[in-house]
Order: C-alpha cells, then structure tokens, then sequence
C-alpha cells in the first residue's frame, strides 16, 4: 500500500483508494454532485515559507517535505496542461506555503503558461523576494498577482508574521506594480488583532492605488487557536471602516467573486470583503486544489485527497489522469459546515493545502 507523509506529523494517509464515480454524467469538465464545475485550480508548490503567520503556519513551520515527494516544475505543467486542454480550467493559480521559496518558480511558470492557452497564471504571495525576481516571472508568463498584506504597522506585521519583514513585503508590492501587474490586490485576513489597524490599511491601500480584499479567518491555523465566538466578522469590520470610509454597495456586481464589494467615499475605489465563514459562498465553488505532493483536494475543508503523483510518474496517460482527477472532483463535499454543531477543523492547516 503506498502512503505518503503529509508533512504534518503523525498523520499518514491511504492515497491507493480511486473515489467512486457512480452517477457521474459522461461530460469532460470537473463536476459535481452539487451541480457546480470546478474552473479554478490551485497548486500549491511548497510548504516552506519566509514568514510564520500566526493564523496560517506554526512558529517553527511546517516540517519539510522530502524533495522526492514533491511534484517537479515538468510534473506540474504536465496536470496544468490536463487541466487546461482536457477539464476545462481557465484559471491556474500557484500558491503555498511562499511560491517564492521554490527556486524553479519561474520555470514552473513558463512551462505552465506553454500549455495554459487562453487560462489565467498567476500567484499568491506574500512579496517577499518579489521584486527581485519580478521580471523573470513576468516573463515566463505570469499574468496576475495576490499579495498577502495584513497590517502596515511595522511592529505589529512583525508580531503576526513573527518576522520583521514590511519593507520587504513594500518592495515587493512597488516592485509587482512597476511590473504592471495591475490591478493589484492585497489580501488581509480579518482577526481581532488587526480589527484596529483596518482602516489605516485600507486607507494606505487607497493612497497606493492597490484593491484590498479583508478575508474572514478560517480555521486552518496549525496552532489551531481560531474559535468561532472570538471570531472578527465582516459585519464588525464594517463597523470599524465606517467610521472613517463611507461605504455603499456598487448598483452592479461581479456574482461569480466570493468579494462582496464595496465603494469607498463614492469614488472610484472598492475595498472588498470575503465573509468565508459567515456568508459561505460553497454552493457556487468553483475550485479544485493540487497539493505540493500531487493529491487532488476538492475542498479546503474536505480531507479526501486523490493521489495524481503516482499516475504521474507510474507513466499514466493523459486520459487516465483526467479520469481520476474527474473523480476525485465528483467526490466533493456540499460545504465547509463550519456553523455546524459537529464541524471539525481539516486534518491539514492552510500552509499544507494552499490558500
Ligand atoms: N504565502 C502566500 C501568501 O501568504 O499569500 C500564499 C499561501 S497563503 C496560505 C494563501 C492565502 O491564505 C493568504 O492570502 C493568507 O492570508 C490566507 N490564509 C492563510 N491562513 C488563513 C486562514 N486561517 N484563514 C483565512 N485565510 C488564510
Ligand atoms: Fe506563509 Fe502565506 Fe501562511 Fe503567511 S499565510 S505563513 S505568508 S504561507
């Protein structure tokens, strides 16, 4: 029996199990029981990061994931390409863990983009090191950029972060825009801590000419301290920025954005918010998640993961792939259930899955 060590200790899992596809219409594209189709992949490529969010990683990171175990740059352009031709994506984002962490960033983007055709590459990031190394990125192909922001106060990052780094983040901010990857959007993940430097962010992402995005914290933090009831929601949030921003909702919105948005001052600018856990957007979801170690997961919260390494590199075609990622997505979960009184937290934290 294979099994593979998810890089969080004492967890061992099955990854032999081929998910069932009973019921499963004869059509190419990722669907599911629920009626969506899944447009949108994340892959995440590492686990290893330059700064230990509190909300996200624990203080000593996560334990490293042998290289072997791994997918190559090639083993990911090769799902990218599967995804892309045979399953309907048009989206491909790369995440971690700190894409910036794997040195062959750039040649996984470029061998991604050769097979990507009219779908979207981009990445999530928190900055670090970007700006030295913008340009190659852009060149290999990359076309769109997050930048994880969650405070501008400089002690206070390095409190939540456990690592002094603002400057750098600011580097690479300057440095994404210079690049002109705009418009550029910054993440926040709303926490009770940074409820009242909220409104100092947003005003700083206003005068940099950035689209913030507050994100409600999800229970995904290794050190598993996130409660509901001490949970910032974006009703309080509201409240916070409303007494410096005058917000009013746009006539016309984008449906398919988990964002709800919102004008700032009536002009031009939007700060949006993601109420994942108050207001779940699960039944219009329409993601698919690559691991690092090349499990399919279907759902941030669903802990089945449909192992497509060992297809990979057992020299299984195109077809086969597609076929067992189909399934993988045929399995996934109606929601999150985080308002649920039997809800319990997935296995993996969201630095081993890929936000
Ligand atoms: N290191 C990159 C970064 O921070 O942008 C990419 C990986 S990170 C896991 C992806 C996104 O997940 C970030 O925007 C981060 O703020 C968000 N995130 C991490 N933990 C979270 C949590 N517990 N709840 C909500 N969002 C979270
Ligand atoms: Fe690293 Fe991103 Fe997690 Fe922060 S949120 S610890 S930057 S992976």
């Amino acid at each position: 029996m294979t099994q593979l060590d998810l890089g969080i200790p004492g967890i061992r899992r099955d990854l032999t199990r081929v998910p069932s596809t009973v019921g499963r219409p004869g059509v190419p594209g990722l669907v599911d029981r629920f009626g969506r189709t899944a447009r949108d992949l994340r892959i995440s490529i590492t686990e290893k990061c330059s700064l230990r969010c509190t909300y996200c990683m624990p203080a000593q990171g996560l334990p490293s994931i042998p290289r072997e175990d791994l997918l190559t740059a090639t083993e990911i352009a090769r799902l990218v390409g599967i995804g892309v031709r045979d399953l309907g994506v048009h989206d491909v984002r790369f995440t971690g863990g700190e894409p910036l962490m794997r040195a062959d960033l750039a040649e996984i983007i470029g061998l991604s983009s050769a097979v990507a055709g009219d779908a979207s590459i981009s990445m999530t990031t928190n900055g670090i090191g970007l700006d030295h190394r913008i340009h190659e990125l852009v060149a290999a192909g990359l076309t769109r950029i997050n930048i994880s922001l969650d405070t501008v106060d400089r002690d206070h990052f390095a409190r939540l972060t456990r690592r002094d780094r603002l400057p750098a983040v600011f580097a690479g901010i300057q440095a994404a825009k210079d690049a002109g990857l705009t418009p550029l959007k910054i993440n926040a993940v709303l926490m009770r801590d940074t409820l009242a430097g909220a409104a100092d962010l947003l005003g700083w992402s206003l005068a940099n000419g950035v689209r913030l995005r507050f994100i409600e914290q999800m229970p995904l933090d290794a050190d598993e301290t996130w409660a509901r009831d001490n949970m910032v929601d974006a009703a309080e949030l509201l409240d916070v920025l409303g007494v410096r921003f005058e917000l009013t909702r746009p006539h016309r919105e984008d449906v398919h954005s988990p964002a709800e948005e919102w004008l700032v001052n009536g002009g031009l600018a939007t700060v949006g918010i993601i109420a994942s856990v108050t207001r779940s957007f699960c039944e219009a979801c329409d993601r698919t998640r690559i691991t690092a170690e090349g499990t399919v997961r279907s759902c941030l919260f669903g802990d089945d993961e449909t192992d497509l390494r060992g297809l990979l590199r057992d020299g299984a075609d195109d077809e086969t792939i597609a076929n067992r990622w189909r399934a993988a997505m045929w399995g996934k979960q109606a929601g999150h259930g985080m308002s649920l009184p039997g809800f319990t937290r997935p296995v993996r934290s969201m630095g081993a899955i890929g936000g």
